[in-house]
């Protein structure tokens, strides 16, 4: 079964409302005869209703980075997944490297997260990855496996996208080659395998993310178990996002 390409854009802490609606507005434009691949932006919180009004009757959907794990309550500051399908959120970023590094997010978090994402039929994009020690320790499958294995534990639906993005090749220029990012995706694919079943490993889209740019999207792209890009630095500019999308 052929996976249909995802690039999908995570503009992290940036652009204001306006910055994102004419954004919104050129991308639109730019992408009218895309039909081989979904794209995704996922904007800041306070862009995500402006973003998603812009979105309508576009085939371009809309995603989360992040979520809180649980629908309501005393949790000053935190987004609920209710609310964010109250914006037509479809996607939303979860175990961003980021987020772990600076929020402590662990993958108990992580799991819950997933959890109650897929409850509310929000599709996680779900990321891992070593970082730079951890790969000269020659311990990137060990922490793959147990990044894998963590956020998923009791997860049996297997509506999700895996991002492996690599801790040193985020927002650094250092993009992992095409035979690094495939040796990890293949080995990912093989941890979907034993997790969901064959069916699943053939089905869930495995994507990359760590400085691509429109200089080595294709390369990527071209690797058997590349199933598209997360975007940071590059997806911020819609011409530069669109000269990704358009490999
Ligand atoms: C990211 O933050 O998910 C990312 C891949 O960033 P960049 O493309 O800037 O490396």
């Amino acid at each position: 079964m052929a996976r249909t390409p995802i690039i999908a854009a995570n503009w992290k802490m940036n652009k204001s409302i306006g910055e994102a609606v004419s954004y919104i507005k050129e991308l639109k434009g730019l992408v009218k005869n895309t039909k081989d691949k979904e794209i995704v932006i996922c904007p800041p919180f306070t862009a995500l209703s402006a973003v998603s009004a812009e979105l309508k009757a576009s085939e371009i959907r809309l995603g989360a980075q992040n979520l809180f794990h649980e629908e309501s309550g005393a949790f000053t500051g935190e987004i609920s997944p209710l609310m964010l399908k109250e914006t037509n959120c479809k996607y939303v970023i979860i175990g961003h490297s980021e987020r772990r590094k600076y929020f402590n997010e662990t993958d108990e978090i992580v799991n819950k997260k997933i959890k109650i994402a897929l409850k509310n039929k929000l599709i996680p994009i779900l990321c891992i990855g070593e970082t730079l020690e951890q790969r000269k320790a020659n311990k990137t499958k060990e922490i793959i496996k147990k990044q894998f294995e963590n956020s998923l534990k009791n997860i049996k639906s297997d509506k999700l996208v895996i991002a492996y993005e690599p801790v040193w090749a985020i927002g650094t220029g250092n993009n992992a080659t095409p035979e690094q990012a495939e040796e990890a995706h293949a080995f990912i694919r093989r941890l979907v395998k034993k997790h969901f079943g064959s069916a699943a490993a053939e089905k869930i889209r495995i994507i990359y993310g760590g400085s691509v740019i429109p200089e080595n999207i294709k390369g990527l792209m071209s690797q058997k178990n590349i199933d598209g890009a997360l975007v940071g630095g590059a997806s911020l500019d819609a011409k530069e996002f669109f000269e990704i999308i358009d490999f």
